[in-house]
């Protein structure tokens, strides 16, 4: 099956919203970066699918629940005005539940947004903050970006990503130059 969708798979903390060491999951600590809902539109403008794929461990070390990661979810939508096509995140941890091919890292998350929305991944992006997203990327060999700076806590540019910028905006002028 011929697979002609282009995409750009978005990382959440650290790309959309502000990260914060203690875990975003609440709408009140939900701060949208700047620039964001600006790249948004131009990336839709563009036809590309917008697929949030998130790693959210504060569930499976009792933090928060799936309620709230949804809670932000749709919070985030209003902001955006509904142009992101698609919502997926991985609870697990290896620590306190269980190992997770969702986990980023690993791809399935990526793997089942391929598989449902026809996405071409030559075509297709990754933007991430963490080496997590890129090594994801990588998997399913997309290209990838890697927003600096933003990450609460440690993280050091990652070697093997194609790309690096301060925000999502500047990813999307990237993206839309080598369309
Ligand atoms: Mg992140």
């Amino acid at each position: 099956m011929l697979f002609t969708n282009k995409a750009v798979f978005l990382d959440r903390d650290g790309v959309l919203n502000k990260d914060k060491v203690d875990y975003v999951y609440k709408i009140d600590d939900f701060q949208i970066l700047d620039g964001v809902i600006e790249a948004i539109e131009i990336l839709k403008k563009n036809s590309f699918l917008l697929v949030v794929i998130t790693n959210q461990s504060g569930i499976a070390k009792g933090i928060y629940t799936d309620k709230d990661v949804q809670k932000c979810w749709q919070y985030l939508q209003e902001q955006c005005n509904f142009l992101i096509d698609d919502h997926y995140f991985a609870p697990h941890h290896p620590k306190y539940t269980s190992e997770s091919l969702s986990r980023k890292p690993d791809s399935l998350l990526l793997e089942k947004a391929i598989a449902k929305y026809k996405i071409d991944t030559k075509n297709s992006w990754i933007v991430g903050d963490s080496r997590r997203d890129i090594e994801a990327g990588k998997k399913v060999g997309v290209k990838t970006i890697q927003v600096i700076g933003t990450k609460a806590g440690e993280e050091k540019p990652s070697e093997i990503v194609d790309y690096q910028v301060n925000s999502l905006l500047e990813a999307t002028k990237i993206i839309c130059q080598n369309l």
